[in-house]
């Protein structure tokens, strides 16, 4: 059935996937090595496999929730700090702009950034945190597990299939960023090899986008100041390069301009090393990738050192702070009496949610359903379950 798709896209596409023989080089993975989808799909006349899974998630549920989702700073702290939606459109312009200059397969690259933060729960790495412990003995929780399960099982747009029936490529994407090698969802992919090149540049640029912008988050909500910035030496040196062309910038003005900075180093060394890696080891194909034994998207060892270092610096200084701690502790809080109640008496679920625990358990069903909403509807939840006179 997979062949038949591919065959009928060569025809149909035709002109498309001539295309991407033009641009692309030999170790990107092009639309007619796809290994297809789950259920079997008439080609489409103008768009790839990619294409068409790039647009499928955009019109998903749970993208557009997104939007109302912590990235690190709860949502109704501010409306111009990130969210998760933001964070994941940042994440995708670096990973375009990155895979167009490595001549790899930018739709793939799309679809994969736009994908990979789908399966987080609200509140961010707390909500996370909240629903593996309660589902710890229930067969876990982990984001990318998760988000496999949504545009597997969840989303429900399409009459023919659950899910988005989203291409094998894609979906390995979640496998390969997933810290639980062994988990039962994983069986369809080899784990003991490398990611494509593409879902390597989305994990890269992931971790520049993120880093960089709790930085920026982190100074316009004054959690911390210019000042401590000082004894972060990659800072430094970024914020010596722009008062230099720019001695009278202050305040906001210099800390956006070295955060543009940073991002723009990055991006440049990132492809510089990657480049570099690729040329040494003379990797010329996909299964080369594949087989190469270590990532070949990365920075370089210096920039890598002094990134670990604002990495540790973010650590204490920010992830830790006591403003982010008390919405850390609200946030699991919410979740935990969210499931504890949930389970305790299901029948208060949405019937759509309550009807798959006859075959998916009480405690999977309940964690969907948390897993699934925003920071607002889980508060909003949990006004409804426990405030005793709000509507219901
Ligand atoms: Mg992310």
């Amino acid at each position: 059935m997979r062949l038949r798709e591919t065959a009928e896209a060569l025809e149909t596409g035709g002109s498309l996937l001539e295309r991407e023989e033009a641009v692309l080089e030999g170790y990107a993975q092009r639309t007619r090595d796809s290994r297809g989808r789950q259920y079997p799909e008439p080609a489409h006349p103008y768009r790839t496999l990619y294409q068409r899974d790039r647009d499928r998630i955009v019109h998903s549920a749970a993208f557009r929730r997104l939007m109302y989702k912590t990235q690190v700073f709860v949502n109704h702290e501010g409306d111009h700090l990130r969210t998760r939606l933001t964070h994941t459109l940042e994440v995708v312009q670096i990973a375009r702009t990155v895979a167009r200059a490595l001549a790899v397969n930018e739709d793939l690259a799309e679809a994969i950034g736009l994908a990979h933060d789908l399966g987080h729960p609200p509140f961010g790495h707390a909500g996370e945190e909240a629903l593996r412990s309660a589902m710890a003995a229930h067969g876990g929780f982990e984001h990318n597990r998760h988000g496999l399960r949504v545009v597997s099982q969840l989303e429900q747009r399409y009459p023919e299939f659950p899910g988005l029936n989203l291409t094998w490529e894609v979906r390995e994407a979640f496998a390969q960023h997933s810290s639980q090698k062994d988990a039962v969802e994983w069986a369809e992919f080899d784990l003991s090899l490398q990611p494509l090149l593409e879902a390597q540049i989305v994990d890269a640029a992931d971790s520049i986008a993120y880093n960089t912008h709790d930085l920026d988050d982190a100074l316009a909500g004054r959690l911390i100041s210019l000042e401590e910035l000082e004894q972060v030496p990659l800072w430094e040196r970024a914020a010596g390069q722009v008062s230099a062309r720019h001695p009278r910038l202050a305040g906001g003005e210099l800390s956006r301009a070295v955060v543009r900075l940073l991002i723009d180093w990055q991006v440049g060394d990132l492809l510089e090393t990657t480049r570099r890696r690729l040329e040494e080891l003379e990797i010329a194909s996909v299964e080369a990738v594949r087989n190469c034994g270590r990532r070949l998207v990365g920075l370089g060892g210096e920039l890598g050192a002094q990134k670990a270092e604002l990495e540790r610096f973010l650590f204490e200084k920010v992830y830790h702070h006591y403003r982010v701690a008390r919405m850390t502790a609200k946030a699991r809080r919410i979740v935990g009496e969210l499931f504890e109640e949930l389970c305790g008496s299901p029948e208060q679920l949405p019937p759509q949610f309550y009807r798959r625990c006859a075959t998916d358990g009480v405690e999977r069903s309940v964690c969907d359903y948390i897993a699934g909403m925003t920071d607002r509807y889980a508060q909003e939840e949990h006004l409804k379950l426990f405030a005793p006179f709000h509507r219901v």
